[in-house]
């Protein structure tokens, strides 16, 4: 699997858009999502210009979920065969994983993330995967642990979803950073997990903290990112050597990417430019590093090329290149700082951008798939 992988999913109407007459104006066409350019609509008279009015962005995936009746349907399964088993591999493989889903409020973030009831999605699945690979290894001479953790960032600060204080109210915490370990939540709380079931309680639990802060302060769980992280600690022989493999599985949905409404309070103001701000470091984040495993993977092959006819270039053509890597700014968002060994390094991404198919999220929608598309 490439370093970095991006799938886009389209949302069936909503109600609202059906009733206020919406027309579909995004299709998919295996990688290629594809939208109606509407501002040429009212401008461009010539009909045979059919071209111009679609702008096109291709992804590693793309998932029409408009109607279950079309032969293109991706049901959560689907998605789930495709992105959920590779979060496993890496996982297992020892990766540092960050599954992320982007996209305006009400787009599908949350039903792709975590789904509902009747339409499981991608967490839960992920979780019950992990298991049952657990369960076929009991057979062999390793061992391995699960301990889970639940944080919300909003506004720049760390909140866990999984212990509360006195009065229930949510602890806040801080971020802190280990000379050797990296950034780190000081005081979060991480909960040792021996099947699924207690991990789905663990799961639904953070998730109720996050409705409960809605009630307090309006559409919290809209506007903060909340990351469910697996810590998988695999014990393993090797030559006889006990040691261990560690990876983390990091499930990010994240904060509705919508512009800020320039009418809204103070506070909404300064909500909505610490989100767009995290937003931005994020893709900025990911196609460097992108960008950056590109480099090193052509210098690579420049290097094998190099020294198949002269071996002692070999380390001066890499040193050369490597120079040339780009600066990653962890550090502009506490979404990033967090996640920093995740990102990058012995990680691996993935983006699932949710957007809707009606005309009236047009601007929305186009900048999503400007967004997932760079981030490649
Ligand atoms: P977000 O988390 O991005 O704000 P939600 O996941 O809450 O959005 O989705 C908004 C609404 O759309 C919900 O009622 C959800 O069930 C529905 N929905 C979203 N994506 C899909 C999908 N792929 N298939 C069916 N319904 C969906
Ligand atoms: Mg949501």
């Amino acid at each position: 699997m490439a370093n970095v992988q991006v799938a886009v999913r389209v949302r069936p109407l909503s109600k609202r858009e059906n009733a206020e007459g919406s027309s579909i104006i995004v299709q998919v066409d295996d990688k290629v999502a594809s939208i109606r350019n509407i501002k040429l609509d009212s401008r461009l008279d010539s009909p045979g210009n059919a071209r111009e009015r679609k702008i096109e962005f291709t992804f590693d995936y793309c998932y029409w979920s408009v109607d279950p009746d079309s032969a293109n349907f991706a049901p959560q399964e689907l998605v789930y065969q495709d992105l959920g088993t590779s979060v496993l591999s890496g996982a297992i493989e020892g990766y540092n994983v960050c599954l992320f889903a982007y996209g305006q409020t009400g787009s599908g973030k949350t039903y792709t993330m975590m789904g509902t009831p009747a339409s499981v999605g991608l967490t839960p699945r992920i979780c019950k995967g992990l298991f049952s690979r657990v369960d076929d290894y009991q057979e062999k001479p390793t061992s391995c642990r699960i301990e889970v953790s639940f944080l919300e960032i909003y506004n720049e600060r760390v909140r866990d979803l999984l212990k509360r204080c006195d009065g229930n109210k949510p602890y806040t915490l801080r971020v802190r950073e280990h000379p050797d370990k990296g950034p780190y939540v000081q005081g979060l709380s991480q909960h040792l997990v021996s099947d699924y079931k207690q991990l789905i309680e663990l799961l639904e639990e953070g998730n109720s903290n996050r409705i409960t802060a809605a009630t307090h302060i309006h559409d919290a769980s809209s506007r903060s990112h909340a990351i469910f992280t697996i810590h998988y600690t695999q014990a393993i022989l090797e030559s006889h050597l006990p040691s261990e493999i560690v990876s983390k599985i990091n499930l990010v949905d994240l904060a509705g990417s919508e512009r800020a409404d320039p009418n809204f309070c103070k506070d909404r103001i300064t909500e909505g430019s610490n989100i767009n701000k995290s937003l931005v470091t994020l893709g900025i984040v990911i196609s460097t590093l992108a960008q950056n495993s590109q480099m090193s993977t052509s210098c690579q092959s420049i290097n094998s090329m190099v020294s198949e006819g002269d071996s002692g270039s070999h380390s001066s053509a890499y040193s050369g290149s490597s120079r040339r890597q780009c600066y990653v700014p962890y550090r502009d968002s506490v979404l990033t700082w967090l996640l920093k060994d995740s990102l990058g390094g012995n990680s691996k991404t993935i983006m699932i951008a949710t957007i809707s198919p009606a005309s009236t999220s047009y601007s929305e929608t186009i900048s999503t798939l400007r967004y997932a598309a760079h981030a490649k």
